[in-house]
C-alpha cells in the first residue's frame, strides 16, 4: 500500500536516500518517514562523529497526541521533543514505533547526538582530572558542541605562531634583518612606516607564558568559530579583528615607542564574536581552589574587567587597549554574522534559543 504524507495527505512519500538509509520522502513538503531502525542506522552512518546512535530509544518527553495519522499503519502519532532542551519536535509512531521527521527538524537531525552529548555534559560535574589540570595549568575547560570538521585554519595560525616564536627565540639568521621590522611600533605606524606590522604584530609572543595563553584560547574557541563561519571567513575575520585591535592600542597611544606584539587583540576578537554564538557554553574558572564552570558571557566579562582595572592601574606591558579594542571588534563582527551563522547552522542555532526552555525544563525534573 503506498504510504501518504501525515502533512499534506494526498501527497504519495516517495523513497529517498538519507546517508546510506532508503527512507520515505514528502516532496511537497519536505517530511521524512523513517522506519523502525531506520533513523538509528542512518545517524550512526551520516559524519557526525557519532557511529552508535541510539536516539530512537532516547527521544526526549511525550508532549501529547498528534492529530495526524502514521502514514504506514494509520495508528494515532505520539508527539515527542528530539531532545530534552531543544525547542525541536518528532512524532513517532507508538505501533509501528516509526519516526516522521518534518524539514525543520531535518536540518539539526544529524546533529543531535552532538547536542546530546554537549546538554549530558552541561548537566555533569567536572571530574578530578580537569581540576588538576586548571590547578597546574590556570588554564579554562571549554564546554561546548564539538565541532563537525577539522579546524585547519585554527591547525595552521598555531603553526605559524609558534613557528615564528621559535624563530625569535633561537635568533635564526632569515630573521635578522626583518626582526625589528614586524612587531607595531605606533609612532613609527603615525609616520607612515612599516604599515604590515598591523599584521605581522600579532604572530609574534615575547614569552612562553604568553604565547601558550594565546594558543591555549585560540585552540579551544577557534574550533567552534571555524566550523560555524568557514575557513576563508573564520581567517579574514580572525585578522580584521587583529588589526582593529592593533589601531585601538595605536590610537591610545600614537607617539609611544614600544614594539607591541602578540595573538591576544585578534583572540580577544573572537571571544566577542565566541560569547554571542554560542551562550550556553561554558568556560571553567578556578577561585584559588574551587573550580566553577561560568557561562562565557561572564567568564568574558571577568576578562574584560580585569583588562579595564589593569588600564586604571596605567599598567605597563600589557597592551590593554589592544585587548578591549580586538574584543569590541569581535562583538560587532558577531552581531553583523549572527543571522548567517544561525541560518547556517540551525543546531547552533536552536540551542541558543532552546536555552530558557532548557533551564526551566531542568529545575522541574528535579
Ligand atoms: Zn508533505
Ligand atoms: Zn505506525
Amino acid at each position: 500500500m503506498a504510504a501518504h504524507c501525515p502533512n499534506c495527505r494526498f501527497e504519495r512519500l516517495q523513497a529517498a536516500e538519507f546517508h546510506g538509509e532508503s527512507v520515505d520522502l514528502c516532496g511537497r513538503c519536505g517530511g521524512m518517514w523513517f522506519d523502525d531502525g531506520e533513523l538509528d542506522r542512518s545517524l550512526s552512518s551520516a559524519d557526525n562523529g557519532h557511529d552508535k546512535v541510539k536516539l530512537e530509544s532516547s527521544l526526549g518527553d511525550f508532549i501529547g497526541y498528534d492529530r495526524r495519522a502514521c502514514p504506514k499503519c494509520r495508528s494515532k502519532l505520539g508527539r515527542f521533543y528530539l531532545l530534552n532542551g531543544l525547542e525541536m519536535e518528532v512524532q513517532r509512531c507508538l505501533d509501528c514505533s516509526g519516526t516522521w521527521v518534518e524539514q525543520e527538524a531535518r536540518a539539526v537531525v544529524v546533529d543531535t547526538p552532538n547536542a546530546a552529548e554537549f546538554l549530558q555534559q552541561l548537566q555533569g560535574k567536572l571530574g578530578i582530572g580537569a581540576w588538576l589540570f586548571q590547578f597546574l595549568l590556570k588554564l579554562p575547560l571549554e564546554t561546548n558542541l564539538k565541532p563537525k570538521g577539522r579546524p585547519w585554519v585554527t591547525w595552521a595560525l598555531i603553526v605559524l605562531n609558534v613557528f615564528m616564536f621559535a624563530c625569535y627565540q633561537l635568533q635564526v639568521d632569515w630573521l635578522a634583518p626583518y626582526q625589528a621590522e614586524l612587531p607595531l611600533t605606533p609612532a613609527l605606524l603615525m609616520q607612515g612606516e612599516q604599515p604590515w606590522s598591523l599584521l605581522t604584530y600579532m604572530f609574534l609572543h615575547g614569552g612562553y607564558l604568553h604565547i601558550i595563553g594565546n594558543m591555549y584560547f585560540l585552540y579551544i574557541i577557534g574550533d567552534n568559530l571555524e566550523d560555524v563561519l568557514g575557513r576563508t571567513r573564520y581567517l579574514l575575520l580572525y585578522l580584521l579583528c587583529g588589526m582593529v585591535a592593533a589601531f585601538a592600542q595605536v590610537a591610545a597611544d600614537p607617539s609611544s615607542t614600544t614594539p607591541i606584539i602578540g595573538a591576544s587583540g585578534a583572540i580577544a576578537g573572537l571571544f566577542g564574536m565566541y560569547m554571542l554564538w554560542f551562550r550556553n557554553a561554558k568556560l571553567s574558572f578556578m577561585l584559588l581552589i574551587v573550580q566553577l564552570r561560568l557561562p562565557v558571557q561572564w567568564y568574558f566579562i571577568i576578562w574584560l574587567g580585569m583588562n579595564v582595572w589593569g588600564l586604571m592601574q596605567a599598567g605597563v606591558g600589557v597592551a590593554y587597549w589592544a585587548h578591549i579594542g580586538g574584543f569590541v571588534a569581535g562583538l560587532v563582527v558577531g552581531w553583523r554574522y549572527r543571522a548567517s551563522v544561525f541560518a547556517n547552522n540551525p543546531m547552533v542555532a536552536l540551542l541558543h534559543q532552546g536555552t530558557l526552555r532548557w533551564r526551566r525544563d531542568a529545575r522541574q525534573s528535579k
